[in-house]
């Protein structure tokens, strides 16, 4: 099937997810009772399982299976020295026009014109406006105690990158990854949770000997297998793309960056970007704190700073594309339905249990499944409404197996087990269900 026509099919919007999210959980408006709070979001129940499952996929394939890229969990608060040596301070910006009739704030590169977007009204000359939020570090409110949310991750790998190397034993070329919340005081925030002002990053920066042949295989390694990862995870690859920058767009510390880009509803956008950042950061910060931030090199005896690729992704962007991707209306019985068809290692919840009826000892024998098998994964129990309401409610948030506890499991301890995408059912002995159950849904796939 040709990309055209999968993406043709699409029936997802962004308020079908919006709404979708709000119903079931996964996805609140935040300070809903004081009347929100410009795009910031919580994650409700289903959608904090989804938000772990999502970082829990990137640093399995991160950091857990592989043998060279350990892991980081380093402060939001770092040093103020960071950002001044990172350039930060001096280059994180966006261009802003205030529009002189309706007081809105724009960012200059999103505005073709020299009118306001909104009113028509003229615009003011751009000037630059520095997105890292400034807050204060103690009880003194001064110059001295100024100090910044990190705007990325990144800057506390390499302030740990000496510490890392004396500490454990790695070898040229590897990566130091971390996940984490930035926050960027973004003029023109929106579409839902694409673009916010306090966001989650998944971050990785690998090492690599300072050569042009070193920096350009591993960069292109790492290209292919970030994008292979949306892949792994039920991405279409219709809905993918890959962009090189120009050169007039390439942040102040690019060498080179390609994002990968998905289709959302409103167009392509960015969903995660591999730069090429050499050795700037490194140089910058040995310059600013004056200590040496070199690698020894075994090898050929020599000392140098290493040059880096940087993958580095977003948490709530991964999880809108995956939401995104995974929504479908179909026709079961003749009823509608949404469903999620997330990837089983996604999923919020992985099984659902019912009791077919709230009597005859069914309810009791729902709870012992359900207490076994919660010790493996997360569980819902469900015993209100119809059967077929129950099955709807979890396929609206991508539950992959649904498990109904009957008058015939008081007999002979068996069970039906309802796959969400086919809704085909099989009766299986409740001592296999486990090994079934990991099989369908378990993290080695
Ligand atoms: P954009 O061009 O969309 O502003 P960026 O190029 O500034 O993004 P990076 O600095 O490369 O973004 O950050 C890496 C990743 O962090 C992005 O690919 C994105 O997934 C995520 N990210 C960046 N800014 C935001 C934001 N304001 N809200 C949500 N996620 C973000």
């Amino acid at each position: 099937m040709s990309v055209e026509n999968e993406t043709a099919k699409r029936t997802v919007t962004m308020d079908k997810v919006v709404n979708l999210c709000k119903r079931r959980g996964l996805v609140f408006p935040a300070s809903d009772i004081y009347g929100g709070l410009g795009s910031t979001w919580d994650y409700g129940p289903a959608g904090a399982e989804l938000k772990r499952n999502v970082k829990e996929a990137w640093w399995r394939d991160m950091v857990q299976s592989r043998n060279d890229v350990i892991g980081l969990d380093s402060a939001i608060l770092q040093h103020p020295r960071t950002w001044e040596a990172s350039g930060h301070l001096q280059n994180f910006t966006d261009p802003l026009v205030d529009c002189k009739s309706c007081k809105q704030r724009f960012r200059a590169d999103q505005v073709d014109s020299i009118r306001c977007p909104e009113c028509g009204g003229e615009l003011t000359e751009a000037r630059q406006f520095n997105l890292m939020f400034k807050t204060f570090i103690g009880p003194v409110e001064d110059t001295a105690s100024a100090i910044y949310l990190r705007p990325e991750t990144a800057q506390g790998i390499f302030s740990n990158f000496a510490n890392v190397i004396d500490t454990q034993r790695v070898k040229l070329p590897f990566g130091i990854a971390q996940t984490g919340k930035s926050f960027r005081n973004e003029i023109t925030p929106g579409n839902f949770i694409f673009r916010t002002r306090e966001f989650e990053q998944m971050e990785m920066e690998f090492f690599v000997r300072p050569s042009p042949d070193e920096e350009l295989k591993w960069f292109e390694y790492w290209v292919d297998a970030r994008f292979q990862w949306y892949l792994k995870y039920g991405i279409n690859p219709g809905h993918l793309r890959l962009r090189p920058h120009a050169q007039d767009e390439l942040s102040h510390y690019s060498r080179g960056t390609t994002d990968i880009e998905y289709l959302y509803p409103f167009g392509w956008g960015e969903l995660e970007g591999i730069a090429r950042r050499g050795s700037f950061d490194l140089d910058q910060h040995a310059q600013y704190s004056g200590k040496d931030l070199s690698y020894f090199d075994e090898e050929s005896k020599s000392r140098f700073r290493p040059w880096v690729i940087e993958p580095a992704a977003g948490v709530d962007r991964a999880m809108l594309a995956f939401l995104l991707d995974a929504y479908h209306e179909d026709v079961v019985e003749g009823e509608e339905r949404i469903v999620l068809r997330l990837d089983p290692r996604l999923a919020p919840i992985k099984v659902a249990v019912f009791p077919l009826l709230r009597k005859g000892g069914q309810p009791e024998k729902a709870h012992n499944v359900r207490e076994m098998l919660q010790r493996y994964f997360p569980v819902a129990y469900d015993q209100a409404g119809s059967i077929g309401r129950r099955y709807r409610r979890m396929d609206e948030i991508g539950t992959p197996c649904g498990i109904t506890i009957d008058h015939q499991t008081m007999e002979d301890d068996t069970v039906t087990l309802r796959d969400r995408d086919s809704t085909e059912q099989v009766r299986l002995p409740i001592a296999g269900l486990l090994t079934n159950l990991i099989e369908r849904i378990g993290w080695h796939r």
